[in-house]
């Protein structure tokens, strides 16, 4: 670990610079070193390659990813009075933190810099789902993924089949990575204190997808599927193809079954069936509407 340089307390920082917290940001800082710390050491090691953190703030996470050893950080923020407050920090770190003003939505954290890369965050919770999604397609470009969503978000992520989280994120993610769910952390943790609980979750991309399939084609499956959860497949799976039974005998699923009973796997290989059931290629499928 890096003795850190000395630094003015995060209240002052925000005092300073005006960082009264914004709602339609998704503003919730983490303030404790020992919390940020945490994180920064459940992401670790950090001293190759690439770092990215979304959402800096005030500096609170970042601060400890530096001091855990971060050798080369980019840190995207879209709040320009952040970024003002966060030149202190990057003059006392100019070799290893560079700030990235921007919206993460529109940038590709995978150009940010050379691999190893990984990226930890906070996420500000009204994009994080959609950050998420964004990453999925090239998972394997990031090593790791050590990232802080509102529970609820995180056990969708981890939920396993028959069980009410499970849904196309479940499958989305879970097609591509391991998932694995760190620790809780209560709103009183955070200033301003959001409404609801927070986990950090540990997402572990493969280096390719663990089942064979296409990944536009089984997110349109995965969609028709869990539109209609409660009814069975040979039902729901209409939105997507006329008669549904025989895709599924070919994956050897039976129609009777629900949506939240399939596997990964079984997701997987209704995807092939569907793709391989169509007369036109996969291609045309992906491109469907
Ligand atoms: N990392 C800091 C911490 O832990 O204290 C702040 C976390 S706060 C939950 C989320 C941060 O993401 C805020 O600084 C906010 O300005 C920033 N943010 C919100 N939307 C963003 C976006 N689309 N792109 C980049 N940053 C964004």
């Amino acid at each position: 670990m890096t003795e850190p340089p000395p630094l003015p307390p995060l209240s002052d920082v925000i005092r300073r610079y005006g960082l009264s917290a914004r709602r339609s940001l998704g503003q919730h800082f983490l303030l404790d070193p020992n919390l940020t710390g945490r994180i920064a050491r459940a992401a670790a090691p950090l001293d190759r390659g690439t770092v990215i953190e979304v959402g800096p703030g005030p500096g609170g996470l970042t601060r400890s990813l530096l001091a855990e050893g971060a050798a080369r950080l980019v840190a995207v923020e879209l709040d320009p009075r952040c970024i003002e407050a966060l030149e202190e920090l990057r003059l006392a770190y100019p070799d290893r933190l560079e700030i990235r003003a921007g919206d993460a939505l529109e940038i590709d954290p995978g150009a940010l810099g050379p691999a190893p890369r990984r990226i930890v965050a906070n996420l500000p919770y009204n994009v994080g789902t959609a950050l998420l999604a964004r990453w999925l397609p090239g998972l394997e470009r990031f090593e790791r993924l050590v990232l802080m969503f509102q529970k609820e978000v995180a056990d969708r992520l981890a939920a396993k089949p028959r069980s009410k989280d499970y849904g196309r994120l479940s499958v989305a993610v879970q097609w591509r990575a391991e998932v694995t769910r760190l620790f809780d952390i209560p709103p009183r943790a955070f200033t301003p204190p959001p409404k609801v609980t927070s986990t950090v979750v540990d997402i572990r991309p493969l280096v390719a997808p663990r089942y064979p399939a296409d990944g536009d084609i089984l997110e349109r499956v995965t969609a028709a599927a869990f539109g209609q959860r409660r009814k069975m497949l040979r039902q729901s799976l209409r939105r997507l193809m006329p008669d549904p039974l025989p895709v599924l005998a070919a994956a050897g699923i039976a129609g009777t079954a629900r949506a939240e009973e399939l596997s990964v796997e079984a997701f997987a290989a209704l995807a092939r069936a569907f793709a391989s059931s169509h007369g036109r290629g996969a291609t045309d499928l992906r491109a469907a509407p």
